[in-house]
């Protein structure tokens, strides 16, 4: 299964893509969380994509493909993956089917993620995410056991410095701008399905899974390399 989520930031992209990975043994793939690891290490790709970052705005193509080249010759990517945040724009989009179609691999779906944006704003500016698995919480929706500690590793939860609310705005403006383009450019090639992203975790879960029929193992439970 090889898997693209589309959907606005904080639409649960990365909340499915982690909890349907772990369903069908592939990874997900999230270029923020690969950019985000580059800022922390320092990299001169992560000091680069830091101030676009900062701002809520794109970082350039080059940098964000380099990531995902690099993590495609990863071992766990062979049998398929789950990308979330990426492609974001028609020029990703085309680039990664460049990529993976030297790899003689092809997108198999884009399930795309719909959820209003007055509720974004509010689940985004009380998201918190751990430091060291990247679990994702909301103090009032879904808040850890104890406030301030990731439930599953004992991380420490912070808030992300581009989820507060004008950063916020920003992405969104972006979102529509260049992302939203890319619903048409894969409706067109035949690979896009639209779901409800408002409801409990589970259920957004199940929409994706009825969107994906064909492509999965009757119970929708195994992996399908
Ligand atoms: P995310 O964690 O997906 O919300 O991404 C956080 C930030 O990382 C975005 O606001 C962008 O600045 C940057 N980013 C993540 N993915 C991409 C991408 N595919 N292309 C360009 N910038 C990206």
């Amino acid at each position: 299964m090889r898997l693209v989520l589309l959907g606005p930031p904080g639409a649960g992209k990365g909340t499915q893509a982690r909890a349907l990975g772990a369903l069908w043994h592939i990874p997900q793939i999230a270029s923020g969380d690969l950019l985000r690891a580059a800022v922390y290490e320092g990299t001169e790709l992560g000091r680069e994509a830091r101030t676009f970052m900062d701002r809520g705005q794109l970082v350039p193509d080059e940098l964000v493909l380099k990531l995902i080249a690099e993590r495609l010759t990863h071992r766990d990517a062979q049998a398929g993956f789950i990308l979330d945040g990426f492609p974001r724009s028609v020029s990703q989009a085309e680039a990664l089917a460049e990529m993976i179609g030297r790899k003689r691999w092809a997108i198999d779906k884009v399930v795309a993620v719909i959820v209003p944006d007055q509720e974004i704003v509010q689940r985004i500016s009380g998201r918190r995410t751990c430091k060291g698995c990247n679990a994702m919480y909301h103090v009032k929706f879904e808040p850890p056991k104890i406030a301030g500690v990731c439930d599953k590793c004992g991380g420490e939860l912070y808030q992300r410095a581009d989820d507060v609310e004008a950063t916020v705005r920003e992405r969104l403006n972006v979102y529509e701008t260049n992302t939203r383009p890319l619903l048409d450019h894969y409706r067109r090639l035949g690979l896009l399905a639209e779901v409800d992203g408002v409801g409990r975790t589970e259920e957004v879960a199940k929409r994706i899974i009825g969107a994906l029929e064909g492509l999965l193992p009757a119970s929708g439970t195994a992996s399908k390399p």
